[in-house]
């Protein structure tokens, strides 16, 4: 049976006019594609009632209006082949027929030159006479109660304010992509909001996200075999409880694409706690030949013909730019230079007869890093030396005991904690003969003292930082943890009586379902029955707590997910424990040498300014801003 053309031309609008929003869409688009630099939008009662749209673009001959509602007519062109090589954003010359199907709408227009326009209305697919119009150059269209003739459609619609946001949020996107253009939103006669012509990319994040939000973008930008990645990302503290502030646009068109929103996730790996995402701004340019012709009606949804090399770029890119990032200046992220030749840089000076393997080395073999500190042994969860033992301990031959590089010890206490260190002055003028840090003073780079036992004040070449010292030296050893997961050389303690857990069956199995993720991370257990777990191996750095404790803080991950965690997160959740646990803590007092060892190990780390929980391990204060609040400049 041939349907008659008027229930085609419901059945086709369905597919591509949802609600109001979906209507502004295609209007916005035709507004934009007639070259308007101005397009007012105003709705009633949620688009549902009244959508008015009224632009400054070329127009419409008389004559062409009734094609703007016959079906497959477009004036734009011609061959379809590939939307993306098409400089316009409609092509397919149907949004304007489903739109007149299913509402009642009246298009009126000038063009350029012309004395007058004419008016046009079409309701429910019925069109009515050409008539004489006299307004200014430009479109004006009104769609009155849509989905008049489709009730069960109507239905569908939620509530005024949502039908508002989703209008909004379409405005948003093509705002977004139009710098240049100026749009004006009113909603039952009250102004939503307006974007100047003259607002930047970031005056209109601002005006959408707020002044915050653009104020800490991170610009990003990268080339790469015929594809370019430009726009923003979000500073890690912006980070929000969804993905909803991760915009992408693909040749100028806003698109969805979940291999896109999983890349900008990798590229902030260990900068947000699990389940918070960055905001992200992204404007992807490929050669139109590259992705597969887009079959969705809306065109929100493209394949890529290679889409990994898509991946990696957004990944580089953004990766590269949140090194690079100058979240605090004074202190520069090392560059992209091979880490190892950093490395020995920077500790050339600091050979020390210090046997490896330490915590702190990257690759055993090859690399000196710092010595650990004299001690921070005992932070770190060392076996208490007797205090004043002198002489190195000797290296470790079990490989399944762990013991940290072997620290000589000084009589400076080994519990931190309880003891007070000796003042600065001490320090500098009489080290203790046989000192872990045999380093005159004079040697020590950084002017640095410490507050409170738990803040370290240093100067910079351009002002003054306050850290947090274990967010910072909780970062480091997450990030040297990191490392030795990924080279498989994380050190694991086993028990001699494995420790039980007494879980409920359901969580027992979830435990189980993850016991080889659990096992790459030290952590070996065992059902018991019954709920109960036994877990008989865990990482040897994490000494300070039990391994039920280490267990326990595991299983929070594992159960307060509503689905199985990725091998990833669960990992970086654990080494962030792990390095919670093993770091310097507020309290700990500690030495100039030991402070300075830390900045050390700051400026080799990846991203020093956020704890692996991704709060912010400094502040920074630029002599500038110093200046100004003293009234000098
Ligand atoms: P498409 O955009 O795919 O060409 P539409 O159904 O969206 O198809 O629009 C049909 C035609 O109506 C367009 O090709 C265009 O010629 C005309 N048109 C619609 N809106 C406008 C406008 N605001 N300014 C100029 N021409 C318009
Ligand atoms: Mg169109």
């Amino acid at each position: 049976m041939q349907l008659p053309p008027d229930v085609v031309t419901k059945i086709a609008a369905g597919e591509v006019i949802e609600r109001p929003a979906s209507v502004v869409k295609e209007m916005l688009e035709n507004s934009l594609d007639a070259g308007a630099t101005s397009i007012e939008i105003e709705l009633e009662q949620g688009g549902i009632d009244l959508i008015r749209i009224v632009d400054n673009g070329h127009g419409i001959v008389a004559e062409d209006l009734p094609l703007v509602f016959a079906s497959h007519a477009t004036s734009k062109l011609k061959d379809a082949d590939d939307l993306f090589k098409i400089g316009t954003l409609g092509f397919r010359g149907e949004a304007m027929a489903s739109i007149g199907g299913i509402a009642q709408v009246t298009v009126q227009s000038r063009v350029k030159d012309q004395d007058e326009g004419a008016e046009l209305r079409c309701n429910g697919g019925e069109l009515a006479p050409i008539r004489p119009w006299n307004g200014s150059q430009g479109t004006r269209i009104e769609v009155k109660h849509l989905f008049y003739n489709t009730p069960v459609r109507k239905k569908f619609l939620k509530t005024m304010s949502t039908e508002l946001g989703h209008v909004s949020e379409t405005v948003t996107r093509l705002a977004l992509s139009y710098p240049g253009v100026h749009f004006l939103l009113k909603h039952n006669n009250r102004l939503v909001y307006e974007v100047p012509a003259n607002a930047t990319f970031k005056d209109r994040i601002a005006l959408f996200f707020g002044d915050e939000l653009a104020k800490r973008l991170i610009h990003v930008d990268l080339g790469r075999e015929g594809m370019t990645l430009t726009g923003s990302v979000g500073d890690p503290t912006d980070d929000k409880a969804n993905a909803k502030l991760q915009y992408f646009f693909l040749n100028g068109r806003y698109i969805r694409d979940r291999s896109l929103g999983h890349a900008v996730q990798e590229s902030y790996r260990g900068l947000l706690m699990t389940g918070r995402y960055p905001a992200a701004f992204l404007f992807l340019t490929v050669p139109p030949d590259t992705i597969d012709v887009n079959v969705h009606p809306t065109k929100a949804e493209v394949r890529f013909r290679d889409s990994s090399s898509v991946y990696h770029l957004v990944r580089s890119a953004i990766k590269q730019a949140l090194l690079k990032h100058d979240l605090v200046p004074q202190l520069q992220v090392p560059d992209a230079s091979p880490r190892s030749e950093q490395i020995q840089q920077t500790v050339a000076p600091w050979e020390n007869p210090s046997p490896q393997p330490s915590i702190f080395s990257e690759t055993p073999k090859t690399i000196t890093e710092p010595p650990l500190p004299v001690s921070w042994g005992e932070v770190i969860g060392k076996p208490t030396p007797t205090q004043g033992t002198l002489t190195p301990q000797p290296t470790p031959v079990n490989n399944t005991t762990y013991i940290p590089t072997p620290i000589p010890v000084t009589p400076i206490s080994p519990t931190l904690t309880q003891t007070p260190a000796p003042t600065p002055s001490q320090t500098a003028e009489a080290p203790p003969p046989n000192r872990a840090f045999p380093l005159p003073i004079e040697k020590l780079s950084t002017k640095a003292i410490q507050i409170h036992d738990s803040f370290l004040v240093v100067e910079t070449p351009e002002g003054m930082l306050v850290i947090d010292q274990h967010a910072l030296h909780e970062r480091i050893l997450f990030e040297q943890i990191r490392r030795r997961v990924s080279e498989g050389k994380l050190e694991v303690q086993r028990l001699l009586i494995p420790e039980p857990v007494e879980l409920s069956i359901h969580q027992a199995a979830a435990v189980m379902e993850n016991k080889e993720s659990l096992a790459e991370l030290g952590i070996e257990v065992e059902d018991f029955g019954g709920g109960t777990i036994a877990v008989s191996s865990c990482p040897a750095l994490m000494k300070r707590a039990s391994p039920a404790e280490v267990f326990k803080g595991v299983l929070d991950v594992i159960l307060t997910k509503d689905r199985t965690p990725t091998k990833a997160q669960l990992f970086d959740h654990l080494m962030a424990t792990m390095a919670c646990k093993a770091a310097i803590r507020a309290g700990d007092r500690l030495s100039l040498e030991e402070i300075d060892y830390l900045m050390q190990l700051r400026q080799l780390a990846e991203d020093s300014h956020h704890c692996p929980h991704g709060r912010p391990t400094s502040l920074m204060f630029s002599r500038k801003e110093l200046e100004k609040q003293f009234g000098r400049i």
